[in-house]
């Protein structure tokens, strides 16, 4: 059993823990209703993908881990559903990499940043960024663009899961390397990406963190191969191939 209590085995098992983890999101004020909504599309994709992370998605994590490791100020961007669903994970990742951490939320509330900078530190963060928000993303309202200048701010490479479509634009359009997890190949955070991980953050963030750590002692040329031998339309394509063999599977049963 899982700590979640969904046994190891039933075969819905990721889409079993993600629904309790957000369910509990909620009721701690982590995660918006919002959260819940973006839950349930992200869940269609992932039954299509067969609830497991493809080759290409894996291929993808491991690019995000070099990128991370080669970066001069990587942060990683964590939202309510984030907190919700890998708190931990996030913290390690951020270990494996000298990553900050933001939050960053789209419907932004003093409380609900509070609430998941907290957690966040319950789960063993350090020195969680955002609730300053002294930093603007341009072209985005007040709300929708406020980041701290010495986290997002100054980044050069950016994790954004499940990030909104607008303000993964946004960061693209700052120069930033954005490195996008999402379910959805045709979001567009996931075709704005320089990285576009097209998988459940749930495996996506401890797969990366797997790949950091193997990555540790690589030299920067090393990690430069990892980086350059990246096609992102291709990461695009076999996923939404996967999705297309994933709907028409009953017919070819
Ligand atoms: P966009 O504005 O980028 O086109 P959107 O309007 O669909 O996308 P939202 O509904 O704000 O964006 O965000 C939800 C996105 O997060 C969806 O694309 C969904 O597939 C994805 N998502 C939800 N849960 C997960 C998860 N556990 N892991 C990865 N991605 C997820």
């Amino acid at each position: 059993m899982s700590d979640d209590h969904v046994p190891d085995d039933h075969p819905r098992h990721d889409s079993l823990v993600t629904r309790h983890r957000i369910e509990d999101g909620v009721e701690r004020g982590i995660t918006s209703k919002q959260g819940l909504i973006a839950e349930g599309r992200g869940e269609a994709f992932d039954y299509l993908l067969g609830e497991e992370t493809i080759p290409s998605a894996d291929d993808a994590e491991r690019v995000a881990a070099a990128l991370l490791l080669r970066a001069r100020h990587p942060v990683l961007s964590v939202n309510g559903n984030v907190a919700a669903l890998v708190p931990d994970d996030i913290v390690d990742l951020a270990a494996a990499t000298g990553a900050d951490i933001e939050v960053n939320l789209f419907g932004r509330t003093e409380e609900r940043m509070r609430a998941i900078a907290d957690y966040l530190e319950e789960h063993g963060a350090e020195d969680v960024k955002g609730l300053t928000g002294d930093g603007r993303i341009p072209g985005l309202s007040h709300d929708r663009g406020t980041v701290d200048a010495d986290g997002i701010g100054d980044a050069d490479v950016v994790l954004v899961p499940l990030e909104d479509g607008d303000r993964a634009e946004a960061l693209g359009e700052m120069g930033k390397t954005e490195i996008v997890v999402d379910l959805n190949p045709l979001s567009r955070s996931a075709q704005v990406a320089a990285v576009p991980i097209i998988d459940n953050i749930i495996r996506a963030v401890p797969n990366i963190t797997r790949h950091a750590r193997d990555l540790a002692d690589a030299d920067d040329a090393e990690l430069a191969a990892v980086i350059e031998g990246f096609d992102r339309e291709a990461a695009l394509d076999a996923a939404e191939a996967r999705i297309r063999e994933g709907a028409t599977r009953r017919e070819d049963d």
